[in-house]
Order: C-alpha cells, then sequence, then structure tokens
C-alpha cells in the first residue's frame, strides 16, 4: 500500500488525481491522508469525488472515504476495463480535470472507450476543453496515443451544463518525447466566447488584446454561444507553433472589466513568449504523466511551479522513474527517465 501525505508540496488535488491514475494503470493500491491540506476547503469536493468514483469505476477499484469533505482516502484497484462511461460531475466541478485523471489510464486498457461528461467545460483553475483539445491531444498523439475530444456543449463556472465527449484507443506502450523548441510560428488569434454576457464585453477584450499583441481583426474573435449555456465569458489566446500549441485563458467574472481579463491573458501569454521554451507552465503540468508512462522525455518550460514538483515527487511513488529539473541554455527544463 503506498501511503500518500496530501500535504505534500503544494498539497492540492493533483497529488490525488495523479494517484488515481497511477493507481488504475499500475495495480498499486494507496492511501492518502489530509487531502489537500494546504486549501482553504480541505478535502474532496464534489469534483475530486467524481475523479475518485470515475477512477475506481473504470478499475473497478474498492474506496472507502469517498464523500465529499473526506481527508482520507483509500483505493484499491481492480482490473482496468475499457468501455462506454458516463460521468456526471454536477454544477461547479470540471469536466477536464475527470478527463485528466481517467484519459492516461484507458489509454493502458485492452479496448478502447467512449466517455461523456457533463459539468463545468470552461472553468477557473482547470484546463478549458480547447486546451486539451489544441495543446495537449496533439502532443500526446506524438507519442502514440489517439484521444479525441469533443465540446458538445459549452458549461462556465459555476452553472456547468456543459457535455463533453471522449473516445480513446488503447496504446499500452507510449513512445518518449521530447520538446525543445517551439520551432516556426504558425498562426495565433484571440477568441472571446460569451454566453449570456452583454456582446460588448468580447469586443472590449478583443480590442485590448489587439491593441496589446499588434492583432489585426481576422486574429480576434468573437465567438457568441447560445444565451442558455452561459452565463459565461472565456478569453482564450491561441500560438500555433511548428511543434506545440499553447493556449492562455481567463474567464470574465462579475466584477472583474474587460480590460483586467484582457490583461490577465495577455500577461500569461507574455511570459511564455519571452521565455523561449517550448511549452508554459500548465501544458507541462500535464505532460509530465504521459511522458514517465513513456518512461522517458522532456521538455523546456516557461516556469518549474510547485505544482510540478510536487506532481514528481507523487509519480516517483508509483513509477520507477526520476524526474530532473534544471537549466537549457538559459531556459527551465524538465526531463524524466528511469531510476
Ligand atoms: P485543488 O487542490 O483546488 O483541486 P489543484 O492543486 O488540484 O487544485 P491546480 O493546481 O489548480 O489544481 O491545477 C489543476 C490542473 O489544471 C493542473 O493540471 C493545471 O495544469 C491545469 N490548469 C489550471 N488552469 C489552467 C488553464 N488556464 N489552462 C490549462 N490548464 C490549466
Amino acid at each position: 500500500m503506498i501511503e500518500l501525505d496530501g500535504a505534500l508540496g503544494e498539497g492540492g488535488g493533483q497529488i490525488l488525481r495523479t494517484s488515481l491514475t497511477l493507481a488504475a494503470i499500475t495495480g498499486q493500491p494507496f492511501r492518502i491522508r489530509r487531502i489537500r491540506a494546504n486549501r482553504s476547503k480541505p478535502g474532496l469536493m464534489r469534483q475530486h469525488l467524481v475523479a475518485v468514483q470515475a477512477a475506481g469505476q473504470i478499475c473497478g477499484a474498492q474506496v472507502s472515504g469517498a464523500a465529499v469533505g473526506s481527508q482520507d482516502l483509500e483505493f484499491i484497484p481492480g482490473r482496468l476495463q475499457g468501455g462506454d462511461y458516463r460521468f456526471a460531475i454536477g454544477t461547479a466541478g470540471s469536466c477536464t480535470l475527470v478527463l485528466q485523471t481517467v484519459l492516461p489510464a484507458l489509454l493502458m486498457a485492452g479496448t478502447p472507450s467512449t466517455l461523456r461528461l457533463a459539468g463545468g467545460t470552461h472553468n477557473p483553475m482547470a484546463p478549458p476543453v480547447q486546451f486539451l483539445q489544441r495543446a495537449w491531444c496533439p502532443r500526446v498523439a506524438e507519442m502514440g496515443a489517439r484521444i479525441d475530444v469533443r465540446l458538445d456543449r459549452f458549461g462556465f463556472y459555476p452553472a456547468g451544463g456543459g457535455e463533453v465527449t471522449a473516445s480513446v484507443e488503447p496504446c499500452p506502450q507510449l513512445a518518449p518525447r521530447s520538446w525543445l523548441e517551439r520551432g516556426e510560428r504558425r498562426d495565433c488569434y484571440a477568441e472571446s466566447f460569451s454566453a449570456g454576457v452583454p456582446g460588448k464585453v468580447a469586443e472590449r477584450e478583443l480590442e485590448c488584446v489587439g491593441k496589446a499583441m499588434n492583432w489585426g481583426g481576422e486574429q480576434l474573435r468573437v465567438r457568441g454561444l447560445p444565451g442558455d449555456q452561459g452565463p459565461g465569458n472565456a478569453l482564450m489566446l491561441t500560438f500555433e507553433y511548428e511543434h506545440v500549441t499553447e493556449v492562455f485563458t481567463a474567464f470574465g467574472e462579475k466584477s472583474v472589466s474587460a480590460e483586467n481579463v484582457a490583461r490577465q491573458a495577455v500577461n500569461r501569454a507574455r511570459q511564455y513568449l519571452a521565455s523561449g521554451a517550448a511549452v508554459a507552465e500548465y501544458l507541462g503540468d500535464q505532460l509530465m504523466l504521459p511522458l514517465a508512462l513513456a518512461g522517458g522525455g522532456g521538455f523546456t518550460v516557461d516556469e518549474v511551479s510547485m505544482h510540478a514538483r510536487t506532481n514528481a515527487q507523487v509519480i516517483e511513488m508509483f513509477l520507477p522513474v526520476q524526474f530532473r529539473f534544471g537549466a537549457r541554455g538559459g531556459v527551465d527544463y524538465c526531463e524524466v527517465g528511469p531510476r
């Protein structure tokens, strides 16, 4: 039984999600105490609970302690099985964080899977669906994984109500891969998605992005959505390069001006652009587990966060790999190889 302390490193929900995925894949049981110890509301929130249930379902696990607010959990995995799954995450939970938990595991199942998820598709502090589609899926496809993610209906935090369908082909052995450079820039554009929010908001956000990035009209795209998919607003900046695509998102909020939302997305993108790294912090986070399953690889990254270091420690508890963080030519670098 692997024993985990939920207060490790940044002490957030990633410790749990990574453990669930790797327990399902490796068959190793784990116990975690002090779940999300460093968060203002520690313990399992509804969306973590759904991740536990989803992971439990795909590998027929015996689970104890799975309740909202619980700070202790025991997870004894059974046999991983592909198939058709439906997960209802409820209002505020993120569909993509549940996908983050189960997709790598379903790659290792013997048969294909289809997943239908209902919940939030655009939540703060989670990858928006387009991030998975544009930034993450193509990179894991280069490692041999055939994963398709479809956004059927938007669901913004806190209302939820979104729908996502994912399909996964088995890929028992991922291939190692490294992303050291972005390569040439192919395209860049901003989109403002909004539902049930005055049209002026999207226009003001895009105008700010246009000025800050020196982008013209065809790069600034208003994506109006039916009112019943809201209320919600997400501003997304996409950068397509020869070797990677990056997506930076900021979310509209009642008390935050459109200009401020634009500034958040622009500042995050600028940090990445100035770094010269192949990937930004969040994509880096999300490539670590697939690379560890492949047994090797790495990437240059604009920031090595506490989140990434904590994730590395958890992965190393389940797999015979070792992560190293360093610098290459003045750019931060993360690599993983056999221990
Ligand atoms: P909590 O403990 O509250 O559940 P956490 O520690 O699990 O939080 P975060 O550190 O907030 O979670 O990160 C959640 C995941 O979502 C990480 O994999 C991160 O890379 C990803 N993520 C967060 N925001 C974005 C974003 N804007 N774009 C892409 N990915 C994101």
